[in-house]
């Protein structure tokens, strides 16, 4: 069930892709306050792990997306079709969507951008959709889903953090992260009267996340297990983009110390590793708790006693 006071996060899907390794759900988090909640990002399982979690369309007041690749992305599609209109508890209010804009260095016509994979899904999607709304009275699903390209000038190591989102609940703030080749990519931090969450999306070790969540409730942080991949055998295209676009698990530590953040929760977990393995490593440069991340794990914010 949907707390109706207080705030919680859950950790909605833990997995990172696109590669289906463990049961984990794909990487998606909610963060739920007095009874409204606000999605980060949208990996596969997310929509059957909501609705599992209590999460109820009607209840969404808005979503974020860290980055596009599509392990982040690729259930934006059905969790909106899944959601939407009272006939499924879905929501029938406006939902703002934000997230990267397209990237400013590439010009090969594919540069993305949330408003337009936003907007490519409303197209794709647009026959099922005109016909639900005239033939079950469902809202125009265009009228209530907006989409913003959050626009922060800059290269993402001397990133300031820029406010994306108010309202009566939250204070979102975002900050670009290094995750290259993908730019931009970035991390939110969430503050309410309760408490404060903060959520690295994908990124190497970065000195402007630690910033970010500085005193910080509960630091979300991605991580890599590189000795999976390594011992594997797997190419060295692959273990590059590994070793410079992620965290290690004690680089997450080193990011929570350096925060003070009161809390490390590890998630986005590439590769296979023994919860011990993530979470000693985590915990040999972070003083505080540490828990490795499972789908539908539920973090009161802020932590209760025990
Ligand atoms: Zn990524």
């Amino acid at each position: 069930m949907i707390r109706h006071t207080g705030m919680e996060v859950i950790t909605l899907g833990v997995a990172a892709g696109p590669a289906l390794r463990t049961e984990e759900a794909g990487i998606s988090t909610a963060v739920v306050v007095d009874g409204a909640y606000y999605l980060v990002d949208f990996g596969l399982g997310c929509t059957r792990a909501a609705h599992t979690a209590g999460l109820r369309g009607r209840d969404l007041r808005a979503a974020f997306v860290t980055h596009l690749h599509s392990d982040h992305v690729a259930e934006l599609s059905a969790y909106l079709l899944w959601n939407w209109g009272a006939a499924v508890d879905g929501f029938t209010s406006p939902v703002a969507i934000h997230g990267p804009s397209a990237d400013p260095w590439t010009d090969s016509g594919a540069a993305g951008g949330t408003e337009r994979l936003v907007g490519s899904l409303f197209d794709a999607f647009g026959y099922d959709i005109a016909i639900r709304t005239s033939d079950e009275g469902r809202p125009p699903l265009g009228g209530l889903v907006s989409a913003h390209d959050i626009r922060t000038p800059g290269d993402a190591a001397a990133a300031r953090p820029v406010p994306v989102y108010r309202d009566d609940r939250v204070e979102v703030t975002a900050v670009l992260v290094q995750h290259p080749p993908v730019f931009p990519a970035y991390a939110f931090r969430f503050d309410t009267d309760h408490g404060s969450v903060t959520l690295s999306g994908d990124t190497a070790e970065s000195d402007t996340l630690a910033a970010l969540a500085e005193g910080t409730d509960l630091l979300v942080h991605e991580a890599v297990a590189l000795d999976y991949y390594r011992d594997r055998g797997f190419g060295a295209a692959f273990l590059h983009h590994q070793e410079r676009s992620h965290t290690s698990p004690d680089g997450a530590g080193r990011v929570a110390a350096k925060s003070g953040a009161r809390r490390l929760v590890l998630s986005h977990l590439a590769g296979v590793a023994p919860d011990e393995y993530w979470r000693a490593a985590a915990a040999s440069m972070f003083p505080g708790p540490v828990t490795v991340a499972r789908s539908g794990l539920r973090f009161p914010v802020p932590a209760r006693k025990g």
